[in-house]
């Protein structure tokens, strides 16, 4: 181009400038979203249904854990959007899927999450009886019954590629790997006891055996930056447990714990 047809070129290109401007301006004043009216109240709460895809979980006679903790998931969710204004809600997994367990976490940091919830479902070995909810922070405790829930819900890494590196050498079967636990400092641990002591309030005015508040190490919530817990909902391997687990009354009462205890604990930090 020579020098003419570059002035031209330029001057046309101001004048449409001039022009559009105003009207860009306009637009997008007018498709601005609003200021959002609870601007300091904004609170992102990530639910996790454990498991999914690949990965079932612990089994029942007739259930599988991961559908359990997706349907009380699901309905956690729908209760929270329906009801609390200004609450939004991530979900690690909507459907039947397999996601990793730090992925699990990472996406509740990159949402910059308030909360992050994840819901289990309890096993136990050789016939063992269980019955009752209990709800876990992430600490370590020494007990062994906590070791084993630990162990059981961590061995899903195992079906991750590459978990010896991905998870610098954790073996989520060995004793040994939770030392790590142990020298771990849990800046959110105050408010995640309080978030799991809601839950297993709610848990008992639903009449739920109460199985009380616990720590352990669970990989899903190591990772995690801010408030956590891992609720373990009942029983899949004992008869009626599982009867209620499956059970559309034994969802939504489940659901509704949880809904009513994140309640109580976003009323509670105003
Ligand atoms: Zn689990």
């Amino acid at each position: 181009m020579d020098s003419q047809i570059i002035t031209t070129f330029a001057r046309e290109m101001t004048s449409i400038l001039k022009n559009i401007i105003p009207l860009l301006t306009f637009v997008l004043l007018a498709f601005a979203p609003a200021a959002p009216v609870w601007a300091g109240d904004a609170f992102t709460i990530v639910l996790d249904a454990g498991h999914g895809g690949k990965d079932p979980g612990a089994l029942g006679k007739r259930g599988r854990e991961k559908n359990i903790n997706l349907d009380v998931t699901l309905a956690v969710g729908r209760l929270i959007e329906q009801n609390l204004k200004g609450v939004k809600v991530v979900y690690t997994r909507k459907t039947d899927v397999f996601v990793e367990l730090n992925e699990r976490a990472a996406i509740a940091n990159r949402a910059k999450a308030d909360l992050f919830v994840s819901i289990h479902t309890n096993a136990l070995p050789g016939g063992k009886q269980g019955r009752g909810s209990e709800t876990y922070t992430l600490g370590m405790h020494r007990a062994a019954d906590n070791l084993d829930v630990a162990k059981r819900e961590n061995e899903a890494i195992m079906l991750e590629k590459d978990y010896e590196n991905r998870y610098e050498g954790f073996d989520p079967k060995s004793a040994e790997s939770y030392i790590i636990f142990e020298f771990m400092q849990d800046k959110y641990m105050e408010q995640s006891v309080k978030l799991a002591t809601l839950i297993q309030r709610q848990f008992r005015v639903a009449g739920r055996p109460d199985k009380g508040v616990h720590q352990a190490g669970f990989l899903v919530l190591r990772a995690t930056s801010m408030p956590s817990c891992l609720v373990e909902l009942g029983y899949i391997t004992t008869a009626n447990e599982e009867n209620y687990l499956l059970s559309r009354q034994g969802i939504e009462q489940l659901a509704n714990s949880i809904y009513q205890a994140i309640k109580k604990y976003k009323e509670s930090i105003k």
